[in-house]
């Protein structure tokens, strides 16, 4: 219920009152169905509907190919964590750029980056490709998940002017604290 209302409360935020937007219509039916017959991972239904939201107005992030040379984004040579820059919706090789590379802390917006663990990254790229209804095979541990969900409130508050935080999704975070 919390998932479905966060997934509604977004809508409502990202949209202009009596607009058509049949495509956004489908993603909504679809993440519901998803998430109606699903019996875990729900989060998971939020963090790929949010994505996904995002590819509709145009915003799609790519986390496959480095946003400078364009070549994939190989992991699996010893490196933890790689960059990617919420301005343009991109990764970066370890080539074109370090996470510790001391511009990615710049606070000028349009340089804007942040750090992804490896982890992070091969759960985002399932997110983005996954079909909606197998996201409950999704396992990943707390850790990863925080870090998705802060990916994700960074992308969208910058490419979505005015978007407020989410209710449901305070209710989210109390619902943890207090089962922790
Ligand atoms: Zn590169």
């Amino acid at each position: 219920m919390t998932t479905g209302l966060s997934v509604l409360e977004l809508i409502d935020q990202v949209t202009h009152h009596e607009e058509r937007t049949p495509a956004m219509f489908d993603l909504l039916v679809e993440t519901l169905s998803a998430l109606n017959a699903s019996t875990k991972n729900y989060q998971t239904y939020l963090q790929a509907f949010q994505l996904r939201l995002a590819a509709l107005f145009g915003y799609a992030p790519n986390f496959d190919a480095c946003g400078q040379c364009g070549k994939p984004v190989l992991i699996g040579n010893g490196e933890r964590q790689v960059a990617f820059q919420i301005v343009r919706g991109a990764v970066f090789c370890t080539k074109c750029c370090t996470p510790n590379d001391s511009s990615l802390h710049n606070s000028d917006q349009s340089i804007a980056f942040t750090t992804l663990s490896v982890q992070g990254l091969q759960i985002v790229r399932r997110l983005v490709h996954a079909q909606l209804s197998s996201l409950s095979t999704l396992e990943f541990d707390a850790r990863v998940g925080n870090e998705m969900n802060e990916l994700l409130r960074l992308y969208l508050r910058y490419h979505f002017d005015g978007l407020k935080p989410l209710k449901s999704a305070e209710f989210f975070q109390q619902q943890h604290i207090s089962t922790m």
